[in-house]
């Protein structure tokens, strides 16, 4: 695209972010303040010339964008802008330390990291550019931030709002694909805050080795949900609904979109049902979801091609939607039964429209289906029984739990959000996102009249330095 950011120039654009680090432009409070604020007005007085971006890149409807991506960062970076002062706050050691430790004023103190890299991917554009630089800004780092190429509208709209209400000595936004990234990575950051998938996540690792560079990964993969007894109709009826939700938003390119279900027998048939009944109520249209404006649309060619070929390999059997339309990249939301082990939809992860339903023998049986699996993002769990969920808390690993719904977790703002393991490490949202820009720097000032305590400890040694 002719508006990528020419490769000569981007060690240049580092350099002289660099530069303004060091000047301590960026420290202030007041400063760090007015930039979050500053952020705050980009997203609310732009709400709707960047959902509509998003939508000509997705599809999206425009006000899932607004509550999903212009909402939560306009209000995260006022609250940050609240709680700087408190997350700054230097830590006292003094009445922690030994007592004759206690005149060398020791103390944590929060630094800023220096000049960091934000990469971002396409499915939800803006709160994953957007929400790490609040928290570089809010920790006094300077920052350059790669949208992804393949939001083309929202990447150079971005590109052209940020320098009008940032300050461009410090932030700046870098457009490319590949080899502009690829240049980026061969200059030195103080973090890399990778979003994305997990094989682009081992080249960045690869290049983040060569300087030792700090990263945060936040990836996806297989994220499951489960339908285990006890589980009463009315609460199946709604699990269905809320499970669907989750699969239909964003047509299922969410990485925390439920990926497949693990359901037990005795669940399954009506749980079919009852996701059929609350897809006719979302999209009551002639013709589903492929005709409603409320549906979203698959972001590129190639992720249409992808999803399209699993639903023509897969060996399981289509009970719900499994049409598509080429011209609109639509597909359908569609459920799949009788899925065999090692089928193409139990492969990767789906990053789509397509449910793959897996009959589990109760919880013994899911917990043992998980075992064998990848740490995902999240687990979502539709259950009745409080046993059940103990035993899913403490015999899982992921990186959030939620019971009875899906998404609950994105919502809440004093949650981390991250991985464990194959979905990644670090974790995001406000403070959490504060500290992956930070580091703690222990203090110290030891005072020349303290001599008389330290004596002993130089050579030559006689027995009283032994004495303790
Ligand atoms: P993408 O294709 O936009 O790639 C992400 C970023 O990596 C882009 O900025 C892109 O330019 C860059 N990139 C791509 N190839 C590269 C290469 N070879 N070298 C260097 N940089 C490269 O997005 P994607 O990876 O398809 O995003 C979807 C994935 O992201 C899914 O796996 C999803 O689960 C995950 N995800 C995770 C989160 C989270 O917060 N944990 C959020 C959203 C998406």
């Amino acid at each position: 695209m002719s508006d990528y950011t020419p490769i000569a120039e981007i060690p240049k654009i580092v350099a002289s972010l660099r530069t303004t680090f060091r000047s301590g432009h960026t420290k202030p409070l007041a400063f760090r303040r007015h930039q979050l604020h500053q952020l705050a007005r980009l997203a609310q007085e732009n709400a709707d010339a960047l959902a509509t971006a998003i939508h000509l890149d997705l599809g999206r409807p425009k006000q899932e964008s607004i509550m999903a991506e212009v909402g939560a960062i306009v209000e995260r970076s006022l609250i940050c802008a609240e709680k700087v002062g408190e997350w700054v706050q230097t830590e006292d050691l003094e009445g922690k330390v030994e007592v004759w430790q206690r005149g060398w004023r020791p103390r944590v103190v929060k630094e800023a990291k220096g000049v960091v890299l934000i990469i971002a991917p396409w499915n939800y554009p803006l709160i994953l550019a957007l929400q790490p630089l609040y928290g570089a800004i809010a920790a006094g780092c300077c920052a350059v931030i790669k949208p992804s190429e393949i939001s083309a509208h929202f990447s150079s709209l971005l590109a052209t709002l940020l320098p009008q209400y940032l300050d461009t000595s410090a932030y700046k936004v870098v457009l490319g694909g590949v080899e502009e990234t690829t240049e980026l990575l061969q200059v030195k950051f103080d973090h890399i805050f990778y979003t994305g998938n997990a094989r682009v996540a081992r080249l960045i690792s690869l290049a983040a080795s060569h300087f030792l560079t700090p990263l945060t990964l936040e990836l996806g993969g297989k994220s499951p949900v489960l339908l285990l007894p006890p589980l009463s109709p009315s609460s199946l009826s709604l699990a269905a609904k809320r499970i669907i939700w989750g699969k239909t938003q964003n047509a299922g390119q969410i990485c925390v979109a439920p990926d497949y279900v693990l359901v037990d027998p005795s669940l399954r048939s009506s749980f079919i049902a009852e996701i059929r009944t609350h897809l006719q109520a979302f999209f009551p249209e002639e013709g589903g979801a492929l005709k409603s404006k409320d549906y979203g649309r698959i972001v590129s060619e190639s992720h249409f091609g992808r999803l399209t070929a699993m639903l023509e390999r897969t060996r399981g059997r289509v009970v719900l939607g499994g049409r598509w339309d080429v011209q609109s990249r639509g597909i359908e939301p569609t459920v799949v039964v009788d899925v065999p082990e090692g089928d193409v939809l139990l492969e990767d992860e789906l990053f789509g429209p397509v449910l793959p339903v897996v009959e589990v023998e109760g919880v013994e049986g899911a917990l043992r289906y998980l075992e064998d699996r990848e740490h995902p993002l999240v687990i979502y769990a539709f259950t009745d029984g409080e046993e059940v969920k103990k035993r899913l808390e403490s015999h899982t690993t992921s990186g959030t739990l939620v019971f009875g719904d899906t998404f609950a977790q994105v919502a809440i703002n004093e949650l981390p959000f991250g991985g464990v393991g194959e979905s990644g490490y670090g974790r995001q949202v406000l403070k959490y996102s504060f500290d992956n820009f930070v580091y703690e720097r222990g203090v110290v000032d030891v005072p020349f009249g303290d001599e008389p305590v330290l004596a002993m400890r130089y050579p030559p040694y006689t027995a009283e330095s032994l004495e303790f």
